[in-house]
């Protein structure tokens, strides 16, 4: 196979020992003679997978004893209906407030607004979600049942460096593609969740994490399904789980354990895209999207001054083993995304041709 580097902001690349692992025992489970997908999501071994993930979250997120670890059916856009589904009962007025800084937070706005009253406390819209907007979470009214936030914004490639702190409201966070990049005080959150498919493995399933003390107030209409409840009851076992995914989270998740650590992976990760920040600093040829203080180690997102080059761009990218550079359809221009899994290698690739097209092109 030829050495190729995928920025695909999703599903993602994943690291290339956990595809070895996974492809080594996908007939032969532990010398079973059968694959661990073909087997009962309630057997012993199905057990065993589940078990680890639990402990090695806990040790890598250093998730406190008062948070449950659940695994939650359709992905990350399915916990928009979850929370507010969960927590909006906490509130006399049924309301919550979300800090829009990009399409996945106006989207989880939305769906909370079919189940109660759901304002935006603010937002960064004007500036074409470029940033992080100015909050005061004094501001937020006293019978607020959680604010929303979006730590890291994969479309526009910004993150919130510090968290807001909301005192007795508590605080959710959708961390979908950053979730193990970074080393996080769990206890400043009430719900964290994040969709497998850019961190973690492969798509269709999230983890959240939840203070204990916030179960218990799902709305009467929640599907079974949506309450986290059930899910912390069951060990997320109430029917039939994604045990395929379960499985290859659990690999991935002794992949992080052997790099040293999310402490490890973040020190790579703010180098692997200060490769690419320098150079977008150094050119008048590539045009940041993010406010440099807002700006994401996991999505380097840019344009050309010449937009008309762009097509050209990425497809001599691709000849250069570099996939999947466009930005998102709703942001245009260019896009790499670099998780945990993208090697300091992939980075330097990219930078080395980004500065070789601009000599090119300029
Ligand atoms: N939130 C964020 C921050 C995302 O990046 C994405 C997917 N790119 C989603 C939510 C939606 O994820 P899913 O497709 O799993 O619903």
């Amino acid at each position: 196979m030829t050495q190729v580097y995928n920025f695909g902001a999703g599903p993602a690349m994943l690291p290339a020992e956990v595809m070895q692992k996974a492809q080594r025992e996908f007939l032969d489970y532990q010398g079973m003679g059968t694959g661990l997908i073909e087997i009962s999501h309630r057997s012993p071994e199905f057990e065993a997978v589940l078990n680890r993930c639990d402990e090695l979250l806990i040790e890598l997120a250093n998730i406190p004893s008062n948070y449950k670890i659940l695994y939650v059916h359709g992905g990350a856009q399915m916990q928009f209906s979850a929370v507010p589904l969960n927590l909006l009962g906490r509130s006399p007025s049924k309301s919550a407030s979300y800090i829009e800084t990009g399409t996945w937070g106006v989207k989880a706005r939305k769906e909370a607004a079919r189940f109660g009253n759901a304002t935006t406390a603010a937002s960064s819209a004007d500036s074409g979600f470029d940033r992080i907007p100015a909050f005061d979470p004094a501001s937020l009214p006293a019978d607020t049942a959680y604010l929303h936030i979006t730590s890291n914004n994969t479309l526009y490639g910004t993150r919130w460096h510090s968290f807001p702190q909301t005192g007795d409201v508590p605080l959710v966070a959708d961390m979908t593609s950053e979730f193990l990049s970074r080393e996080l005080d769990i206890s400043q959150f009430g719900v964290i969740f994040a969709g497998l498919q850019k961190n973690l493995g492969p798509a269709g399933l999230a983890v959240v994490i939840i203070r204990e003390d916030l179960l218990g107030h799902a709305l009467e209409q929640t599907p079974a399904l949506l309450d986290y409840s059930v899910y912390a009851g069951s060990h997320s076992l109430s029917n039939t789980n994604n045990t395929f995914a379960i499985y290859m989270m659990g690999l991935v998740l002794e992949w992080v354990k052997e790099q040293g650590g999310v402490a490890t992976l973040e020190a790579q990760n703010e180098a692997k895209a200060q490769l690419l920040y320098d150079v977008i600093d150094a050119s008048e040829f590539y045009l940041g999207v993010a406010d440099p203080a807002h700006r994401s180690i996991m999505n380097v997102t840019f344009n050309l001054a010449k937009p008309e080059l762009l097509d050209a761009f990425v497809n001599q990218a691709l000849e250069h083993g570099l996939y999947a550079l466009k930005g998102h359809r709703d942001v245009g221009g260019a896009r790499a995304s670099i998780y945990n899994a993208m090697p300091v290698a992939g980075c330097e690739a990219l930078a080395a041709f980004m500065r070789d097209f601009e000599r090119d092109n300029a």
